[in-house]
């Protein structure tokens, strides 16, 4: 379901980071979208390396990634680990939210021995290739 907004608009795609649209045509939203963000760094919301290898990042995405309907998603914490095995990912609506969710995901993995067996065995597999060349 999708709402027309007063400028005419069925659904926007282009937010800036305090929530608030970038109204009309998209080609130019998603251009000025890209504007007020800039670098990486000013996407950066949190990120945190733990001991075990694990690396939780929650960025501003500026693009609605909500492809279901309902709130625009326009922030994202991901779990990076050495493994592949998983890397789980959540989306959000505000950066207040976006914040609460990225100390949830660092608290799930903070003690998670698992991910840290996976970062030594991933080492000494790099160091077993370099010693045998
Ligand atoms: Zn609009």
């Amino acid at each position: 379901m999708s709402a027309i907004c007063t400028c005419g608009q069925e659904r926007h795609l282009y937010y800036r980071r305090d929530g608030t649209v970038f109204h009309g045509d998209q080609n130019a939203a998603a251009l000025a979208c890209a504007r007020s963000f800039g670098d990486a760094d000013q996407r950066r919301v949190a990120v945190n390396s733990l001991w075990n290898g694990v690396s939780v990042s929650t960025v501003f995405l500026g693009m609605d990634h909500n492809w279901g309907g309902g709130p625009p998603l326009i922030f994202e914490t991901m779990a990076f680990h050495t493994s592949d095995k998983y890397d789980p990912q959540e989306r959000y609506s505000t950066e207040a939210e976006a914040l609460a969710g990225h100390r949830k995901m660092v608290a799930r993995y903070r003690w998670d021995i698992r991910a840290a067996v996976a970062a030594l065995l991933h080492l000494a597999r790099a160091l077993a290739a370099k010693w045998r060349r």
